[in-house]
């Protein structure tokens, strides 16, 4: 299917690895021009030249720190414009909430919240001129099922939810459309560090939290970064214009519920 994107620009936040990088290939694909951005430069540059020559688009890389005032407006200098934003950061510490401290609850909230709504800021007055836009952003599978020790993630994200429902009613005449990917287990090096934070928490080896997580999982394995980025592409594509203020989770199965 060819998903009418060819030629459109997006701005992928958090791409060099992981989800953000797998969206930025799946848009790669349909012919969409790239800027990416991610925190550490060498190996941005190298997803960029990696995007580049695996699917002949434009990529430009931005190396900043996408949750700090500075870093979005250098990604926004390279992107004023753009017809596509997927907005994603790194997911905060996990750990009790006892422990967490003011500051880490300005920091979750700072990244996983008010970034994605500084970002949509910023670009959507323009995708309304243009009559043409898609904002995508990555949340998580705790927006729906909450984890214990991810108070943080479950907090910030449910507050971006909130706002992003609003905003999506307000945007639609405009055939702009704003939706949120709620991954599950994904195989990235997030989910690494989360294993690893279960497994010292409760005193078990990696494994064995890995074997835990799999039983939750009617799929019986992790998803692949490119399966989030084709449904990522889809819900950008000419033919999702009818798709607006959804929270799509692509978990492998693992949310019991029917809605
Ligand atoms: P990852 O650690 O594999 O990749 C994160 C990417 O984000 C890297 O490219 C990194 O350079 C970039 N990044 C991190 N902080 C940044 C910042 N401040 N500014 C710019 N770039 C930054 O992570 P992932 O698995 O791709 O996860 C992406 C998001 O999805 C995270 O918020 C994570 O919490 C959430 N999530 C992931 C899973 C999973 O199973 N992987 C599940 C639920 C939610």
């Amino acid at each position: 299917m060819d998903l009418g994107l060819r030629g459109k620009t997006a701005l992928v936040c958090a791409a060099s690895r992981g989800l953000g990088r797998g969206c930025a290939e799946a848009l790669a694909a349909e012919g969409v021009k790239l800027v990416i951005a991610a925190r550490r430069e060498a190996l941005l540059e190298e997803a960029a030249r990696e995007i580049r020559a695996r699917f002949g688009v434009e990529v430009i890389p931005v190396a900043c720190d996408i949750t700090a005032a500075e870093g979005r407006a250098l990604a926004l200098a390279a992107c004023p414009q753009p017809d596509i934003l997927v907005t994603n950061a790194g997911g905060p510490p996990a750990g009790d909430f006892r422990n967490f401290s003011q500051a880490d609850w300005h920091r979750a909230l700072d990244a996983n919240m008010l970034t994605p709504v500084e970002l949509i800021k910023a670009t959507i007055d323009g995708m309304i001129g243009r009559g043409f836009g898609r904002i995508i952003n990555i949340t998580s599978a705790a927006v729906k099922m909450p984890i214990g020790i991810l108070g943080l993630s479950n907090g910030a994200r449910a507050g971006l939810t909130g706002f992003v429902a609003g905003l999506a009613r307000e945007v639609a005449p405009h055939g702009v459309t704003i939706n949120n990917l709620l991954p599950g287990m994904f195989d990235t090096d997030r989910l690494a560090f989360l294993t690893q934070a279960q497994a010292t928490a409760a005193s078990l080896r990696v494994d064995e939290i890995t074997a835990r997580q799999l039983a939750g999982i009617p799929a019986g394995r992790f998803g692949r970064a490119g399966e989030f980025g084709a449904a990522c592409a889809f819900l950008c594509s000419a033919h999702a214009g009818y798709i607006t203020g959804q929270n799509l989770l692509i978990d492998g199965g693992a949310y019991p519920g029917v809605f």
